[in-house]
């Protein structure tokens, strides 16, 4: 039987998208940079969905690279069996990792579930080390780490939040203040001074809690999807692992968004001074949107202890490390070096940022400009001087997305609310693979 919506006389979908009113467009193809809807229209893809798809669309060697998975073997279960994809994948990693002391690399299917992975890693390393008091997390508000229960706990989706706080969500986490220079930032201040302020800040939460409950702090290195690429103040990052290392704390960085090159350099961090995380999650860029994968890369240190204890992550999914995702993951990885398409991201994003500057510095509602590689964000005010934002009803973020699209572009909107603030944004982020003319 075909339901149709009472109010537009449409064919009522059976898919439960998104919206319940509205269908998103559908897309036929792609290309390169470019999307092709059904209307037939053609449309550059400035954002990669969320930063997924750093090479671009309908790349033929990944495709090859699945289907040679596929054609010798589809599927295994890890508890008994591994792949030369799962393996292979897990060795490109690492070999850019282990310079930072991370020396494996865990998958699985979404960037949720590596951030419940890396969290209960955590929590895990402290119970085998003789500290199973050990039960609290301290994140950042303002920060999105995903949709389960673990990650939307950490997490300051407020919308998305809400309805289950103290349903379903964990309530031994704690929040301190995001690192966002263009509201938090004193006139008086230097750079260096904010970012003592925030870590100063991170000690205190620390000892208010009792340093010695706390399993870890988990923070986006560049703030994605609810802050839309905000890159640390000078010194934070290294203030952070001092802080954190002084009582036995993890650092888990999450780069899910942020990571696989996507500001300029393999991990984000490696452009924060001398910080060594603890475990560090990756997931969109990883399989640039040709499977879904995602991963936690672990320090030797937290090996080291599990090696030593119980000899095993207790934990598993039915599809980690699944050979057909491993395979495009690797095939992924192989272009980004071959291409050396995180050195190109930092040079294009650079011309990006600098053009984005020159059009759209002075517009009427630009508050802010920022971000690193090809991963920008551009954040709406209703009043430039004073910072005002838009009220939220107003969905400014949505709009410029529905204007962009209208001409032909996609931009991913967002709004962050922060202590009250309601930050309008949308994030610039197209493929690696783009060109300067492009
Ligand atoms: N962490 C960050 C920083 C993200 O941006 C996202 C998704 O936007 C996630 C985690 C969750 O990833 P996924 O949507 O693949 O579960």
């Amino acid at each position: 039987m075909t339901i149709t919506n009472a109010q537009t006389g449409e064919r009522e979908p059976s898919l439960l998208h998104r919206s319940l009113i509205e269908s998103p467009q559908k897309v036929i193809s792609g290309s390169g940079i470019y999307l092709t809807l059904a209307d037939g229209s053609r449309i550059l893809d400035g954002c990669c969905g969320a930063a997924v798809s750093v090479i671009g669309h309908g790349n033929k060697q990944v495709q090859e690279a699945i289907m040679q998975q596929h054609a010798s073997i589809e599927y295994v279960h890890t508890m008994a069996y591994t792949t030369s994809s799962a393996e292979e994948l897990a060795d490109a990693l690492t070999e850019l990792s282990k310079p930072f002391g991370l020396t494996k690399a865990y998958f699985v299917c979404s960037g949720s579930e590596a951030v419940d992975a890396a969290m209960k890693l955590a929590r895990q390393y402290h119970v085998e080390n003789g500290q199973p008091q050990r039960k609290r997390f301290v994140a950042r508000r303002q920060a999105y780490h995903g949709n389960t229960i673990g990650a939307m706990s950490v997490s300051s989706n407020l919308p998305r939040k809400i309805p289950y706080e103290g349903v379903l969500t964990l309530d031994n986490v704690s929040f301190v203040s995001p690192t966002y220079a263009y509201r938090g930032q004193r006139d008086a201040e230097t750079e260096e001074q904010y970012a003592a302020r925030l870590v100063q800040e991170l000690d205190d939460e620390f000892q208010r809690v009792g340093p010695e409950t706390v399993i870890a702090f988990v923070a986006e290195t560049v703030g994605g999807a609810t802050a839309a690429c905000i890159t640390p103040p000078r010194g934070y990052l290294e203030g952070v692992r001092k802080v954190c290392g002084r009582y036995g704390i993890l650092l888990i960085l999450d780069e899910i968004m942020c990571g696989s090159g996507r500001t300029g350099s393999y991990f984000a961090f490696e452009r924060e001074g001398d910080v060594r995380p603890d475990l560090v999650t990756l997931g969109k860029g990883l399989g640039g949107g040709y499977a879904p994968i995602a991963g936690v890369l672990i320090s030797e240190k937290v090996v080291e202890v599990l090696k030593r204890g119980s000899a095993s992550f207790v934990h598993g999914h039915t599809y980690q490390a699944h050979p057909a995702c491993c395979a495009a993951g690797l095939a992924v990885q192989q272009i980004i070096k071959r291409d050396d398409l995180v050195a190109k991201c930092f040079s294009r994003g650079a011309l990006l940022e600098s053009r984005l500057r020159s059009a759209l510095g002075d517009a009427k509602y630009v508050g802010e400009i920022r971000g690193r590689g090809l991963f920008l964000g551009i954040e709406f005010v209703q009043d430039r001087a004073s910072k005002e934002p838009f009220k939220s009803a107003v969905k400014f973020a949505s709009r410029m997305q529905e204007a962009a699209h209208s001409r032909g572009l996609a931009v991913y909107p967002g709004s962050g609310t922060v202590d009250g603030v309601n930050g309008d944004h949308v994030i610039v982020a197209p493929p690696l693979t783009i060109t300067e003319e492009e």
